[in-house]
């Protein structure tokens, strides 16, 4: 039996461990489970080598609970450890043994999944419990070892008796952690740190029909058919699903495969996604992932926490801000990437290098997957952009980038159902208004309803009128305006109307010249002539006689 000081300069580290090592008790199983993960892909990367004498076959972790003892127990039958290797990996604090294996076996090992880099995961243990052991056996011939220690820097370690290779922590949960004892709180974990984790993760067991057994049919004394009832049989109830779609190669995946993975993410959700992207990058960054465009009807406000961010398949968070740009945020999905730091401020993170590749790399994806949904199925896109908008609009706004690639699917829809990018609006206006030698002018409306009379007129005058109803689109064509500059934008019951309608297109006012002066007078005395101005003999359609309007700065200022 050894006995000794586990390697720390201050004098008790454990008090300072549970206090500032994560605020989140919780996530101790997440970096327990995380080991496991850890131990069994370093023994499936050493039986791929050749390296050790190993049988690799279908390994997978088991978590218990015994409430009665007050122990939670987390199993492998990972690569294990030799006594030597406990006191190198766990008594040295701070030692990380997955980064050292990351250097012993540097390019072999890159893609191999392993999490651990802090060298202090396992000690979050000590965060919920006040005694923790470990027995484990070593995957080479050396004897099992037996860990023990009651959160004061002594430690004991003992040969153990356990002959089948892997890991057994076991933790003795403390009083005021009781909760970590409750069934249904390590299930509520499993399922949302360990959901989508490499390895079966086994949590007690399940009832199932027998697949191998055909229920016969039964006849009865008096004829009657029966079938005979199905046989159960009890397996391992496996809580996570170990090759989640964005682990898989975009080409092995079909359209109902993604849509699967939706419902697998968001089982509450009903609502099918409008589309989805694959993420899929490994240079300069490691980055995989796959992000849903949910229907979104024009609220600006809705849940921004439906991305999820996991590293090695190891969920992280699901606030993504910082890493996925503003904009995005309002889609659904998982990234995963082990390039991006975990354990560091949201600042830091939107200063990091690498993280601002990442967001960039997001945005283009995004706008390229776009950009081909618009090529290929351009009914299809028309027919999805009163969902989508809001994303595209608040993104043409806020990344310039964005703004630049969306000129090729932002699109304008016209009161009549018309659809046009920029370019083709351009185009459409341009032969119309050969006397304006400055800006070209579009008419655009919100409100068809509240609009239509203005609407209508300029419709009969044979101007184009866009119907731009998103809450955000006033701020968008303020933009276009200042950077595209070509045409400028002004709403249908604007004044500015008056002034494209050029006068010989203008037709005759149904009412006499004496009519005309008295109604004239009549509304002046009735509407604020600073706010409005009023003008008779612009209209030309029945259903309106004459025509109120507004300065389009005053309409701008309140929106
Ligand atoms: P990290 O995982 O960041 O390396 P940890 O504190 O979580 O740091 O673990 C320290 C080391 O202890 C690991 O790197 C590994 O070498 C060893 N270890 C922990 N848990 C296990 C396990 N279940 N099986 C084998 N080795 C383990
Ligand atoms: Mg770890």
């Amino acid at each position: 039996m050894t006995k000794g000081n586990i390697n720390v300069s201050v004098e008790n580290i454990f008090p300072l461990i549970k206090k500032f090592l994560y605020s989140d008790h919780e996530i101790f199983l997440r970096e327990l489970i995380s080991n496991a993960t850890d131990a069994t892909l370093k023994l499936k990367h050493l039986s791929t080598l050749g390296d050790a004498k190993v049988e690799y076959g279908n390994p997978k972790i088991e978590v218990k609970v015994d409430k009665k003892g007050k122990k939670l127990h987390v199993i492998d039958q990972g690569i294990g450890m030799t006594a030597e290797e406990v006191e190198k990996y766990i008594n040295q604090i701070a030692f990380s043994g997955a980064e050292e294996f990351l250097d012993k076996y540097k390019d072999s090992a890159k893609d191999s999944g392993i999490i651990g880099h802090f060298g202090l995961g396992f000690y979050s243990a000590f965060m919920v419990a006040k005694k923790v052991e470990i027995i484990t056996k070593s995957y080479t011939d050396a004897p099992a070892a037996h860990w023990t220690c009651d959160g004061s820097p002594e430690f004991s370690l003992t040969e153990a008796k356990k002959t089948d290779r892997g890991t057994e922590i076991i933790l003795h949960i403390d009083d005021e952690s009781k909760e970590f004892l409750e069934e249904s709180k390590i299930r509520e974990l499993l399922l949302k740190y360990n959901k989508f984790m490499p390895i079966p993760i086994k949590f007690g067991t399940k009832e199932i029909n027998d697949p191998d057994f055909e229920p016969k049919t039964i006849t009865d004394k008096d004829g009657k058919e029966t079938k005979e009832p199905h046989k159960k049989i009890t397996v391992d109830n496996i809580i996570n699903n170990p090759t989640p779609a964005w682990t898989k190669q975009p080409t092995d995946l079909k359209d109902e495969d993604y849509k699967d993975f939706y419902r697998e993410l968001y089982p509450m959700q009903f609502e099918e996604p409008l589309f989805h992207i694959h993420l899929n990058v490994d240079y300069p960054f490691n980055l995989t992932g796959i992000l849903y465009f949910p229907k979104m009807t024009g609220e600006l406000n809705i849940q921004r926490d439906k991305i999820q961010l996991y590293q090695n398949q190891v969920f992280v968070t699901d606030n993504v801000e910082g890493i996925v740009p503003e904009f995005l945020t309002m889609l659904r999905g998982v990234i995963d990437s082990p390039d991006i730091p975990l354990n560091v401020s949201r600042s830091y993170l939107q200063a990091d290098g690498a993280v601002k590749k990442i967001s960039s790399y997001i945005t283009r994806k995004v706008a390229d997957k776009l950009k081909s949904l618009f090529n290929n199925n351009r009914e299809d896109f028309e027919a999805k952009w009163n969902d989508i908008k809001i994303v595209i609009e608040y993104g043409m706004l806020s990344e310039e980038k964005f703004f630049e690639k969306a000129d090729a699917f932002a699109l304008y829809p016209s009161v009549d159902g018309k659809y046009y990018t920029y370019d083709e609006l351009y185009n459409k206006i341009k032969a119309n208004q050969t006397d304006k030698d400055d800006k070209l002018v579009i008419l655009y409306a919100s409100d068809k309803d509240a609009q239509h009379s203005y609407i209508e007129a300029a419709k009969a005058k044979g101007y184009e009128v866009l119907l731009l109803d998103s809450p955000i689109v006033s701020h968008l064509m303020q933009k276009l305006e200042t950077s595209k500059e070509k045409i400028s934008f002004a709403r249908v019951d604007a004044d500015h109307i008056d002034k494209l309608i050029k006068k010989e297109d203008t037709t005759i006012s149904k009412l006499s010249e004496e009519q005309t002066k008295e109604l004239d007078e009549l509304l002046k005395e009735l509407i604020p002539s600073e706010k409005f101005s009023v003008q008779l003999e612009a209209m030309d359609s029945d259903a309106s006689p004459f025509m109120i309007t507004q300065p389009e700065f005053m309409r701008r200022m309140k929106e």
